[in-house]
């Protein structure tokens, strides 16, 4: 076998549909509430955020939903994306295992996001909207939608977390280029914003913050509507072209996946990956073992209770039960920021709840030392977050090593480092260090949990 072993698909097998699992689940997920009332919320209670197909989409238990094809047509700029066997990262690290990556460095922004950006931005100009609001961490779903919003002539106001406004000026940049407005958040332009200021001049901003920012605006305007780039079912649903293209393309290397990892920040690049083949084995088809990755320094599948909680700072979004570290939880800054939101999606948090997926935590030193050991067997230098996935993979390889078993071993690749290089400069100088969360923090922001009585 050759040392590039690459799985394509033509475009006329690109999927025509969504995968949605919420209609494989063994249970339901629990109802999302009002934050005032603590009632189940209605589509209604959400339409000043969102048009009402995407609302629809939040709670279909449709197992298919269409891709509208002016999404498609987006699509094909970088779909179907590669799978490549890890053949030399394979024989770097002497296992017997098969190891095999799906690609998502291949879009324009250089990451999974436009999959849902595309998506939303379509979606929002069919129901007349005109402006968007977003945030963004280290700037790739930022980057994304501003992507998104030139293809439909929507203008994009970005509320960046400060720190990352600083330490990262290439991706404001691109958003800049894309055409859309980047403002360092917490800012002057919302009470949100004023209010934490007035606290502390020189906050360094959360996603929380940033959230709460972009979502007052929205509420306040007709033709401005709100897009968050992970955590929603929405999102969740338009990244499984991901794993619907990986199963055909697993299909053609005769091979299926033991396991499956991918990094978890808010879990859209994780369930992309995942669902399509969890639901396989839900509906009666082969069992996969799955492996979530996320931080040690912002562990919130693996350290986080299963509550309730706000999506952001103020308080603003409706209650969704999820693990949790608090909305006011502030993680330190290591580098793979997109990672360092407080909770996780509802339907990773359920799924995790029903015993379907295993979660794990590495910190930053491991997850680098895999990334250059990636780089340096394959040729594509990953992403902060990606290397999380990257570790993950790598591990399960060793573990096979040291059992004698050849195991399939599938990552999701959500993306590409190179607006990254900063952290990798910082790597090989040995600049780079463990980070550790407060305990006292993240103890103050669980009891800052708000209580909740009807569930
Ligand atoms: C945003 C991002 C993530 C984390 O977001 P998820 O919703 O958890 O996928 C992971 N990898 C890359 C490359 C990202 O841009």
């Amino acid at each position: 076998m050759s040392d590039t072993v690459k799985y394509l698909l033509d475009e006329s097998q690109a999927p025509k549909s969504w995968y949605n699992l919420a209609a494989d689940l063994p249970e339901p997920l629990p109802p999302v509430l009002h934050p005032a009332t603590q009632q189940p919320i209605t589509p209604d209670d959400l339409l000043p955020l969102f048009p009402l197909s995407l609302i629809e989409q939040e709670v279909s238990t449709e197992r298919e939903i269409e891709i509208p094809r002016p999404v498609r047509d987006i699509y094909r700029q970088w779909r179907p994306s590669p799978l490549y066997r890890a053949r030399r990262l394979e024989r770097v690290l002497q296992t017997p295992a098969r190891i095999y990556y799906k690609y998502e460095g291949v879009s324009p922004a250089g990451s999974h996001k436009p999959n849902t950006a595309v998506a939303q931005a379509f979606y929002n100009k069919e129901a007349g909207i005109r402006h968007i609001t977003t945030e963004t961490g280290a700037g790739q779903w930022g980057s994304a939608l501003a992507f998104a919003g030139t293809l439909f002539d929507i203008s994009i106001q970005v509320f960046m977390v400060r720190v990352s406004y600083q330490q990262k000026p290439y991706r404001r940049a691109l958003m800049e280029t894309y055409g859309a407005q980047c403002i360092p958040s917490p800012s002057e332009l919302t009470e949100s914003g004023r209010a934490i200021l007035a606290q502390r001049a020189d906050h360094p901003g959360s996603l929380g913050i940033a959230i709460s920012e972009a979502v007052e605006l929205a509420a306040q305007r007709a033709d401005t509507k709100y897009a968050l780039g992970s955590v929603l079912n929405h999102v969740l649903l338009h990244q499984t072209v991901i794993g619907l293209e990986a199963q055909a393309q697993m299909d053609q290397a005769d091979d299926y996946p033991d396991v499956i990892v991918a990094c978890t920040g808010g879990g859209s690049n994780f369930a992309g990956i995942v669902f399509p083949f969890l639901g396989e084995q839900l509906r009666g088809g082969r069992q996969v073992r799955v492996l979530a990755v996320e931080p040690a320094a912002c562990p919130t599948l693996t350290r986080g209770p299963y509550a309730y909680d706000f999506g952001d700072t103020a308080h603003l979004t409706p209650l969704t039960k999820m693990h949790t570290l608090g909305s006011t939880f502030t993680p330190p800054g290591f580098h793979a920021g997109g990672l360092r939101y407080h909770g996780m999606a509802p339907l990773i948090s359920h799924i995790k709840e029903l015993g379907l997926i295993d979660a794990r935590a590495y910190q930053q030193l491991d997850c680098f030392e895999a990334g250059m050991q990636f780089a340096r067997a394959e040729g594509i230098v990953p992403a902060p977050e990606a290397n999380h996935a990257v570790r993950g993979a790598i591990d399960e390889a060793l573990r096979c090593k040291e059992e004698g078993v050849s195991r399939s071993i599938l990552f999701n690749l959500s993306g590409h480092g190179h607006f990254d290089m900063q952290a990798y400069m910082d790597f090989l100088a040995g600049k780079l260090s463990d980070q550790t969360y407060d305990e006292a923090e993240l103890a103050m922001a669980l009891a800052g949990l708000p209580s909740v009585t009807a569930a």
